[in-house]
């Protein structure tokens, strides 16, 4: 009961903002795409296109912006809409792969103090606490600053990203992992992820991105 009221009362202090345009939306409304924007979002989360991977919108357009807002401009609140609007497939995709912990794709300490926040930890907090989900940002880390990926070919990503994850201590407890990001291009960065992850034991990896790029769907 009281939840309900905190909740409230967050909604008419805080009102939801579109993610697209990060425009204002009425005082006590649903987390949603306003509606000149929900056209302009593609979703893309129940279409197939790789095993393990759930992406939940296609990184184009208002979509774009919207993720640069997230990352750079302190815009963590958008992941409720985010996952709001794909509840349904989200779920399914949990519960079809019965993930037993949810970890965050680690940032660089050093860069995440100066950012002010990891965006893959706002994202995996917010699926820890809607889908009863333990989350452990403790257990993968990245032991070394990796440059920008953005305009390398896949095959320099996956060299700027060798060693760079780490686990701390010898052996994981959890068996099925949920690795979440933020947006999903080559795959290189979850792939060198993952791979640490099921060195150390794991047994099945699957990821949640909010985002996927149009490559993606090609093949
Ligand atoms: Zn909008």
């Amino acid at each position: 009961m009281e939840n309900i009221i905190v909740n409230n009362i967050k909604k008419i202090l805080f009102p939801p903002r579109c993610p697209g345009c990060d425009g204002l939306l009425s005082p006590g409304s649903e987390r949603c795409f306003c509606p000149d924007c929900v056209d302009r979002v593609e979703k893309i989360c129940d279409r197939e296109y790789k095993k393990n991977l759930l992406c939940l919108y296609l990184y184009e357009g208002v979509m774009k912006k919207s993720m640069y807002r997230f990352k750079y401009s302190n815009r963590r609140s958008y992941i409720e809409t985010f996952l709001e609007v794909s509840e349904k497939e989200t779920k399914e995709f949990i519960e079809k792969n019965r993930p037993e912990v949810v970890i965050p794709v680690p940032m660089y300490p050093p860069k995440k103090r100066k950012r002010g926040y990891n965006q893959a930890e706002v994202i995996s907090s917010a699926i820890s606490k809607r889908f009863s989900i333990p989350e452990d940002r403790d257990l993968l880390y990245r032991s070394r600053e990796t440059k920008a990926l953005k305009k390398m070919t896949p095959q320099e990503r996956t060299n700027n990203l060798k060693n760079a994850f780490k686990i701390r201590g010898n052996s994981i407890k959890w068996k099925r992992i949920l690795l979440v990001d933020d947006i999903y291009t080559t795959g290189a960065t979850l792939s060198a992820s993952a791979t640490v992850l099921l060195n150390a034991g794991a047994e099945a990896v699957f990821s949640v991105c909010i985002c996927g790029s149009g490559r993606i769907l090609g093949g």
